[in-house]
């Protein structure tokens, strides 16, 4: 029997995990597995957040992908150029032509600074960053040093973006970084969001809410970006309010990989991979499956979300092959902490049917869920390790499995 070839696109935290999990479900005369990515720099994304503060630096955040994969599993640095679905095939730029039997789709999101007027222009990166790259968040970290007071804007151009809680996150150490150089004083810290709210859920929009409040960081809703002028440093809706500044920190609107564009029937008008929300299999073909922010799936895009799905994708594929139903189920866990400043941060974890619940995780001894304390703090740091060692390497983490644990939570009885 041939072996079957398996092609990943994308070697960030979905597609190293479950070229990973795959290499360890499959001998290697059954599957030639191969991970494609245009570098071989794996940024662990959390770790960008503490870089404009000098919390992290890019050395300890960057390792290289080939070395995440697991002996066996074959990399090709290289871009995609498109996937022909009837072929079966995976067109690289470089000519390189990769036949499959199961694609799976990682490629994560595109920012898209340049779809906002102006964002990208004039300013950018002088008095507009983001931190949802890698250079952005270097420049930012200048930027910030050099900072002295002043209007500073925290805003996300639209949803859906990956970590949800992150600009928050942002705007919590901000205050706690001005406060530290003493001129939080004299700081105007605004949170501008398109949303109604703080946050998308709304038992965590209140316990964040007042978070801002305390604070002191104003929160204006509803506001969805239009324009910006960096130049003279105002931030315009499309229904004409304005928010002026001397610094703004934008998430530029997020987009799925170019080449889900150039790949007819692979995705959405957005780019996005339509994809099953239990299953993980895309509509595109019973052959194609979608993991982490390149899938539609109505639930956070979080690395953690990746990590879950990866352990469903990898039985799915081993049910595919087998000719068996498509039998293992993602409920739409996600997991989150949110540092708040000063040491500490809350913790929310919930699928697509349950709200963040108060209460501990992963059972009644665990951390606390929903409220803000020290060892959430100690528990983001610790995780980084945990990203490299025990989640990349497709490790099973003891207690730890794909579905929400409900053990532990505060779950309301209906009448
Ligand atoms: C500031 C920040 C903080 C975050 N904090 C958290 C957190 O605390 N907890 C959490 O769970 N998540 C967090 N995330 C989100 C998390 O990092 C992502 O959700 C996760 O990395 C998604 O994994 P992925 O595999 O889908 O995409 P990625 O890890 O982004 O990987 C996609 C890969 O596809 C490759 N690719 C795309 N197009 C092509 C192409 N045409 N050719 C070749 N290669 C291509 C890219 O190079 C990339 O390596 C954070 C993200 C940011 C930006």
């Amino acid at each position: 029997m041939s072996r079957k070839q398996i092609v990943i696109l994308g070697g960030g935290t979905g597609g190293t995990i479950t070229a990973n999990r795959l290499r360890r479900r499959f001998d290697a005369d059954e599957a030639e597995i191969h991970v494609v990515d245009r570098d071989d720099r794996h940024l662990y994304q959390p770790g960008l957040l503490f870089v404009p503060f000098g919390l992290a630096s890019l050395d300890e955040i960057v390792r290289p992908r080939r070395r995440q994969l697991r002996n066996g599993v074959l990399f090709h640095q290289a871009e995609v150029a498109w996937v022909e679905l009837d072929h079966q095939e995976v067109v690289l730029l470089d000519g390189d032509v990769l036949r499959y039997d199961v694609l799976v789709v990682a490629s994560g999101v595109r920012l898209q600074p340049e779809e906002t007027d102006g964002l990208a222009g004039p300013g950018w990166n002088e008095r507009v960053f983001t931190f949802y790259d890698a250079e952005g968040a270097d420049r930012l970290r200048t930027a910030l040093e050099h900072f002295d007071g002043g209007r500073l804007v925290v805003n996300l151009v639209d949803m859906p973006i990956k970590c949800p809680v992150a600009p928050l996150e942002f705007a919590f150490l901000a205050d706690w970084h001005l406060r530290e150089r003493g001129i939080r004083e004299r700081t105007e810290l605004i949170y501008a969001t398109p949303l109604d709210s703080a946050f998308t859920k709304p038992t965590c929009a209140a316990h964040l809410t007042f978070l801002l409040d305390e604070k002191r960081i104003e929160l204006v809703p509803e506001f969805s970006a239009g324009e910006v002028d960096g130049t003279t440093g105002r931030l315009t809706s499309f229904d004409g309010r304005s928010l002026d500044f001397d610094l703004l920190v934008t998430v530029p609107l997020h987009g799925g990989a170019a080449f889900v564009e150039r790949s007819p029937g692979l995705g959405d008008a957005l780019g996005f991979i339509p994809t099953d929300k239990a299953t993980l299999q895309a509509a595109a073909a019973p052959n194609v499956f979608a993991i982490g922010d390149a899938t539609d799936v109505p639930t956070s895009k979080a690395g953690s979300v990746a990590h879950f799905e990866a352990d469903v994708l990898t039985e799915n594929v081993v049910h595919y092959f087998a000719g068996d139903e498509l039998a293992s189920r993602f409920d739409g866990h996600a997991n989150c902490f949110i540092e708040t400043g000063f040491h500490k941060a809350l913790l929310i974890d919930f699928n697509y049917e349950i709200e963040p619940l108060p209460g501990h995780f992963p059972t009644a001894v665990g951390l606390p869920l929903l409220r803000e304390s020290r060892l959430n703090h100690l528990g983001k740091l610790a995780f980084q390790w945990a990203y490299w060692h025990a989640l990349l390497p497709g490790r099973e983490i003891p207690g730890i499995g794909p579905a929400m644990p409900t053990r532990g939570k505060e779950i309301p009885v209906h009448a």
